[in-house]
């Protein structure tokens, strides 16, 4: 695990946020999710800090989509950076907290009609296109609410970043974006730039998620500025924003480098350096960057407690333990075979030399938590905690088999609350008809 202050071994018991795993089962069950809000506000800070010592101009915008429900909102608020959104339904619950709708840039490959109507009368500060129809649409609907709507264009620069094949996104086989290689990006940016309700402010990309090959997003920076360069000499376009994207790798298990945030940070400081030495050479205006991390503000700072149920040891094959969670709290694993560090919260002393895989209760083959674990001896009635489940366990979610969506605890100074409350059955059938 990847130790720190507030998520720690005290005396043989796992800690986080200052409370004992177990008493935090004893007060709210399990299967429950449990945030460090501590960890969230570290990262947001360190992220925005940096940004600001080592670019200057610019905006952290936390990729929401990651955990999204209205206190992240409120704490991405109160640490001065904003969000990013991919749905009228994360626009809408940042809304209902009063988020400050210009600090939002909205994304997606297919934004429906409504959605972006809501967008633009909103308030949303940054509209990323991803489409001709899309742009076509938007300005239609910005001059009939009679507001110019800043707009930046999804680009696809090529870079190959070394991770899992469905969270790559900027090959040029890609469902995101316009490919600058194919000439694709240069038509867009041309059209873009007539359309009378739209401001188009400057182009976005997002490589992927996951990443630790920092020479990725050097790659990535110089091939957007280079399109700049060339949008400069070509048309005499100076765009005054750059939004990068997020994706920055995080610990789970195994080899995967263990950071602070200060190392975190290290990814900051490498983009926005890159940046500023490119538009030097380049003779480019420098523009308001934006980085849109979500996983790394978020990943590490959850824990997913369980208890275990029955275990079933199929002899020299595999010891399976069944946990009261499963795929639909975290499909993780079934979607890209991720892995995940398990430990059991109240035997972190003893050691680990039992190779178990811990199943969920659903009825699918493929309802695994994590593979091969190692673990103390494991009894039914034990707590789990599985770590780095922050990002995109939630926010994954579902009621398959008609499962309660666990509740998530917020930690922080050894106080615990929710913000997100249980489930009921009664929540199950609320919009059956
Ligand atoms: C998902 C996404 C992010 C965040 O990615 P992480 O890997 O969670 O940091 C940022 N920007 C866009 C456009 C995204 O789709």
């Amino acid at each position: 695990m990847n130790e720190r202050v507030t998520l720690k071994n005290n005396n043989g018991h796992l800690e986080i946020g200052g409370i004992n795993a177990s008493n935090l089962v004893k007060k709210y069950g399990t299967p429950l999710y449990v945030m460090d809000q501590t960890y969230i506000e570290d990262m947001c800070k360190t992220f925005s800090d940096t940004l600001k010592k080592e670019y200057g101009d610019g905006m952290i915008a936390y990729a929401s989509k990651a955990f999204s429900c209205k206190e992240i909102y409120r704490i991405a608020n109160n640490m001065g950076i904003g969000a990013d959104t991919v749905s009228g339904g994360e626009i809408y619950t940042a809304k209902s907290v009063n988020f400050p709708m210009e600090k939002i840039c909205f994304h997606g490959n297919n934004k429906t009609t409504a959605e972006l109507k809501f967008a633009v009368e909103s308030g949303v500060g940054y509209i990323v296109l991803d489409s001709y129809t899309e742009a076509d649409e938007l300005d239609l609907i910005c001059k009939q609410l009679s507001i110019k709507q800043k707009v930046l264009i999804r680009i696809n620069p090529g870079v190959e970043a070394h991770t899992h094949h469905f969270i790559q996104t900027a090959k040029i086989d890609s469902k995101f974006g316009f490919a600058i290689s194919t000439g694709e990006a240069e038509e867009i940016v041309n059209y873009v730039k007539n359309k009378q309700n739209l401001d188009l402010v400057g182009l976005h990309c997002h490589i992927g998620s996951q990443i630790f090959e920092t020479k990725s997003f050097v790659i990535a920076v110089n091939k957007m500025t280079d399109f700049y360069k060339k949008l400069k000499l070509d048309y005499g376009y100076e765009f005054s924003v750059l939004n990068l994207g997020g994706g920055f790798g995080i610990y789970y298990a195994g080899d995967d480098a263990k950071k602070s945030s200060k190392e975190y940070a290290e990814y900051i400081k490498l983009i926005a350096n890159t940046l500023k030495e490119d538009v030097e050479r380049k003779g480019l205006k420098k523009p308001f960057l934006i980085l849109e991390p979500g996983r790394s503000i978020v990943g590490e700072a959850g824990i997913t407690l369980y208890t275990v149920g029955r275990i079933k040891k199929i002899k020299n094959i595999k010891n399976y333990i069944a946990v009261d969670g499963g795929m639909f709290d975290n499909p993780r694993f079934a979607l890209y075979q991720a892995k995940y560090t398990v430990v059991a919260v109240d035997k972190m002393n003893l050691s680990a030399n039992e190779k178990y895989t811990v199943a969920g209760k659903c009825c699918e083959s493929g309802d695994i938590i994590a593979e091969d674990c190692l673990l103390p001896n494991v009894e039914e009635g034990d707590i789990l905690a599985v770590l780095s489940t922050g990002a995109y366990n939630y926010s994954m979610s579902s009621n398959y088999n008609r499962n309660l969506i666990p509740p998530v605890v917020m930690v922080k100074n050894g106080e615990s609350r929710y913000v997100v409350k249980p489930q009921t059955y009664e929540d199950l059938i609320r919009n059956d008809i």
